[in-house]
């Protein structure tokens, strides 16, 4: 009846995953994507050993560099842990890979053909692109923080936000090799929030992000310039491109989708509560879709509450306890950085969090069952 199945609005990784997933279940996807792909995206790029085992592809050809250690700071205070695996990368060719693995599974890309109208009707959504009115039984919103579909679809805004800032630095060769393969995050580098220094092929991808608390003030710019001078292997070093945004972090049961629309990656607002990681959760919300899609044809229905459910139970109930972690760490950043110091069991913990094999609920139980006993007096 309709020309397309589905029409994916934005081809980041929660796009590209969603219309990969969909494609290869034989449906009929069109992804709009407002920028001409490869787009800048400013991002730190960092991947964690989740996103490997999330991809049925491989996606070397787009790394940057490959992590095996991980600097935990607070200021001048600092230490050096063995990571498990992660991966830098530019987003402009890691979200190019995915589409193009998108658009090698059956999906159709208009690249530079911003959606900038949509109706949601009794039968089918409706967008208007390059001039053209499509029509899908279905239309999943991809486009990031700032999406329309969210808007037009009748979500809510967005609960919690973070926010950050990320300048791509040309460093010194020494600046380069002490930062080969490591990812650096300094907890002292501003309030309720860190800086980061990750390692890409030919420079420094730089930043600082916070989360963003009603009252409070924050002037990014000025704490990325301040963060910068306060480190002394970025002396020398000059910004080409320096540029943010906010980022909507997860955590709050909620519902994703309607009768003929659904959202995914930053315009569900799914970024990790206390690192803002996003990229791993923007990939797989947009599997759950295309799988929960997928099931709905099988079925005969158009229920797409199994979709919300999913992202609550295996992405939110979780995060719930991120943000105990947020407030409890990010409160006191110092003592956290020192008791992070001092127990391997907890940087153990930390790292298999990273690779996904342990949740923030078996880890609050962790540092908890490792710190309780020592204020038992004897
Ligand atoms: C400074 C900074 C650093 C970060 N660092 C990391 C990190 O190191 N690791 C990590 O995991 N996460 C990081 N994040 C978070 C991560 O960037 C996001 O969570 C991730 O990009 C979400 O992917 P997405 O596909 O949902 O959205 P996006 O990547 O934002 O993609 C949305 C796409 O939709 C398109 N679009 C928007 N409107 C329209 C429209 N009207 N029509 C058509 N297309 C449209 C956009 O052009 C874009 O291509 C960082 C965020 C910031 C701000």
């Amino acid at each position: 009846m309709f020309k397309w199945d589905v029409i994916v609005v934005g081809a980041g990784p929660a796009g590209s995953s969603a219309a990969y997933g969909l494609a290869r279940q034989g449906l009929r996807v069109l992804m709009l994507e407002k920028a001409r792909i490869p787009r800048y995206k400013p991002c730190g790029g960092g991947l964690s050993l989740k996103v490997r085992s999330a991809l049925d592809y491989d996606f070397s050809s787009a790394v940057q560099d490959t992590i095996r250690q991980v600097s935990i700071a607070y200021g001048r205070e600092r230490i050096r842990i063995e990571s498990a695996e992660a991966y830098c990368v530019m987003r402009a060719d890691f979200d190019a890979l995915l589409a193009a693995q998108a658009v090698r599974a059956g999906a159709e890309l208009r690249d530079a053909c911003p959606v900038d109208g949509i109706t949601l009707e009794n039968d089918r959504a409706v967008v208007s692109a390059g001039g053209e009115r499509l029509d899908a039984a279905l239309l999943i919103g991809a486009d990031g923080v700032n999406g329309g579909v969210r808007r037009a679809a009748g979500f809510p805004p967005h609960h919690r936000m973070g926010v950050a800032i990320e300048a791509e630095l040309q460093v010194p060769s020494a600046a380069l090799a002490e930062w080969r393969s490591v990812l650096h995050m300094d907890y002292g580098a501003l309030s309720w929030g860190y800086g980061w220094i990750f390692p890409k092929a030919d420079h420094l991808s730089v930043g600082v992000g916070a989360l963003i608390r009603p009252g409070h003030k924050l002037d990014l710019q000025r704490e990325l310039a301040r963060y910068l001078s306060s480190e002394p292997s970025l002396s020398g070093a000059k910004p080409i491109l320096t540029r943010g945004h906010r980022v909507p972090l997860g955590g709050q049961f909620a519902i994703y989708h309607r009768p003929h629309a659904l959202l995914v990656g930053d315009a569900a607002g799914l970024a990790d509560p206390f690192t803002a990681e996003g990229i791993y959760f923007a990939i797989r919300s947009g599997q759950i879709a295309a799988q929960e899609i997928g099931h709905a044809r099988q079925r005969g229905d158009n229920d797409l509450s199994p979709y919300s459910r999913r992202i609550n139970s295996e992405i939110n109930a979780d995060f719930r306890f991120g943000w105990w972690l947020t407030q409890v760490f990010y409160r006191m950043p110092r003592f956290s950085f020192r008791v992070f110091a001092h127990s391997a069991s907890t940087q153990d913990g930390a790292k298999q969090l990273a690779n996904g094999t342990l949740t923030y609920k078996r880890l609050l139980l962790r540092v908890a069952g490792n710190s309780l006993p020592s204020l038992v007096p004897r």
